[in-house]
């Protein structure tokens, strides 16, 4: 199967994406995989569903060296952000060649699901933060160009 990343200005990333129901559909199951072979094929560190054309509150995200840990982050929140923010240059892979200035909270409290539908919290600093709200933005139809 050959996946597209969805380009902007396509109007498909401008809309808000759907909450997920658990138990995980095997759709939303094969989603999420191909959302992580789309990242890495791509040399991404985090992918969001309605990237590849489906409008469910996913992402998936991997900052490590190794790139051989992929976590998946169902129906994310963020409970609390830092007010510090901090400017530094972001690329996306649905805005190829736009590379932007973007100011983030230097650190998030995330709430999700995982897979198997059980409550995640933690709270995010660095490269995993900054990818995160990046990340949220796209559920929320939001793009760095804005
Ligand atoms: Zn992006």
């Amino acid at each position: 199967m050959q996946i597209k990343i969805l380009k902007h200005p396509d109007i498909f990333l401008r809309q808000s994406t759907e909450e997920v129901k658990f138990p995980l559909s095997e759709e939303n199951n094969i989603i999420l995989d191909n959302m992580i072979k789309v990242m890495y094929q791509a040399n991404g560190i985090g992918l969001a569903a309605n990237q590849i054309g489906y409008s469910r509150r996913m992402f998936v995200m991997d900052t490590s060296n190794e790139r051989d840990d992929p976590q998946v982050f169902i129906n994310p929140i963020v409970k609390s952000k830092n007010n510090i923010k901090r400017t530094d240059i972001e690329g996306c892979l649905s805005c190829p060649g736009e590379d932007v200035k973007v100011s983030r909270s230097v650190s998030i409290n995330l709430e999700w699901k995982c897979r198997h539908g059980k409550d995640q919290h933690k709270t995010f600093y660095y490269l995993p933060c900054r990818v995160m709200q990046h990340e949220m933005d796209h559920l929320n139809g939001k793009l760095i160009v804005d």
